[in-house]
């Protein structure tokens, strides 16, 4: 007689803060054969596999040029170099965001001049962008937030009207809209992260910038090979930052999938508000507000966690087993490495607030409605439990 073997009752699955393999699994062939055909070639740098790419991001951006690089954060570097800017220069951005927004002007030889945010969607807030504008600022660097973008139309009037290019910061935002343009068409130069975990992700480390200006596209594709112009003649000091073949093959393969990629990631996050409403937890928690100008791509699904509690859910939706995060715990003007600059606890409220509370929670496509119920049982017995340890001391203090 056979035996039925019941499995062990460990609880409920695990839920990943995102799960990679899955979706390699999905389009595995078309990946592995794309590797196999680079490996035949044995062209590993640059090449047809990288300008073919590089056309497939300008396509797809409706840009005029897009030249690939080694990291987002080389992007970032490059384009400051490829407008002239450098050495007494001052660039504005947002204290809130990944260190290689600002690390990337003071790697160029500029200053970061740090602005506040707008408290609703993260991004830079327009007129402290406008308050901090001085005869040395050369640039405006806003970055599209967790895969939204950042509110243009007032930055395009300051840059206009005191003659400051725009970088757009949009390692998260590949195929997030502004009234119906791109990301990294938003601006002189757009710049994207290839990093894994990225919307757009590659095999490795791997960045890109867009451009509709002629000559800057050729100045960023000179800097990136030590600003040789052909035949070892180096009109400036460039990098070595080239995107490799390999990167870009299975990019270009991603790349067909990255809409309806989107389109999941959408999805979930209207699942949560709708799951968030039906377990009464908004009030407990903001959800994150979609701007009417924006196509919001959601590289990450941020909540904000008022109260001082934030840390206390982090830590009950861990031992839940719910993979969370927290972009990002210390605002850049607090960053040790950026002390010079002079920045101070309490400089920038909305960041530093923003830094206290929010929490990433899990938003990759594949997710899917069994996990995301699973995401939000954890938050209702997280809540659930702190309500219960608050009551306990309230009355033992009684
Ligand atoms: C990921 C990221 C970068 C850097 O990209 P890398 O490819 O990791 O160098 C820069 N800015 C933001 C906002 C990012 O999220």
């Amino acid at each position: 007689m056979s035996q039925v073997i019941l499995p062990l009752n460990r609880g409920p699955e695990p839920v990943p803060m995102i799960d990679l393999v899955e979706q390699h699994q999905s389009i595995r062939t078309e990946v592995m054969s794309a590797v196999e055909r680079v490996f035949d070639s044995q062209k590993f740098v640059l090449g047809d596999d990288v300008d073919s790419f590089e056309q497939d991001v300008a396509r797809y951006c409706d840009s005029r040029f897009a030249i690939g690089c080694a990291s987002g954060t080389d992007a970032l570097v490059l384009a400051l170099k490829g407008l002239g800017i450098g050495r007494g220069d001052e660039v504005i951005t947002t204290p809130y965001s990944f260190f290689a927004t600002a690390s990337s002007i003071t790697r160029a030889g500029a200053r970061p001049v740090f602005v506040d945010i707008d408290p609703v969607t993260f991004n830079l807030c327009p007129e402290a962008v406008a308050a901090a504008i001085t005869p040395k600022t050369r640039a405006i660097m806003p970055v599209h937030l967790y895969g939204q973008c950042a509110d243009m139309e007032p930055l395009w009037r300051l840059s206009v009207r005191h003659g400051v290019s725009i970088v757009e910061d949009a390692a998260q935002a590949l195929g997030a809209t502004y009234r119906g343009r791109k990301a990294g068409v938003l601006g002189n130069i757009g710049c994207f992260s290839f990093f894994p975990t990225k919307n757009l992700g590659g095999a490795g480390d791997g960045g890109m910038m867009t451009t509709d200006d002629k000559d800057i596209a050729a100045r960023l594709r000179r800097l990136r090979v030590h600003g040789d112009v052909g035949g070892y003649n180096h009109v400036e000091v460039g990098m070595n930052s080239r995107l490799d073949a390999l990167q870009a093959a299975v990019l270009a393969v991603k790349l067909r999938h990255l809409d309806s990629w989107s389109a999941a990631r959408q999805e979930n996050a209207a699942r949560y508000t709708q799951l968030f409403a039906e377990h009464q937890l908004t009030n407990r928690i903001e959800l994150p507000a979609v701007d009417s100008d924006c196509g919001h791509v959601f590289n990450q699904y941020c909540i904000r966690v008022p109260n001082g509690q934030r840390d206390e859910v982090l830590a009950g939706l861990r031992q839940r087993q719910v993979g969370c995060a927290i972009y990002y715990p210390k605002p850049l003007h607090l960053q040790e490495c950026f002390s010079h600059l002079g920045g101070s606890a309490g400089q920038f409220p909305e960041a530093e607030r923003a830094a206290a509370e929010t929490l990433a929670l899990p938003i990759y496509p594949e997710l899917g409605e069994a996990r995301q119920q699973r995401v939000v049982e954890a938050l209702v017995e997280t809540f659930a439990e702190l309500d219960a340890s608050k009551s306990h001391s309230v009355r033992r203090a009684a």
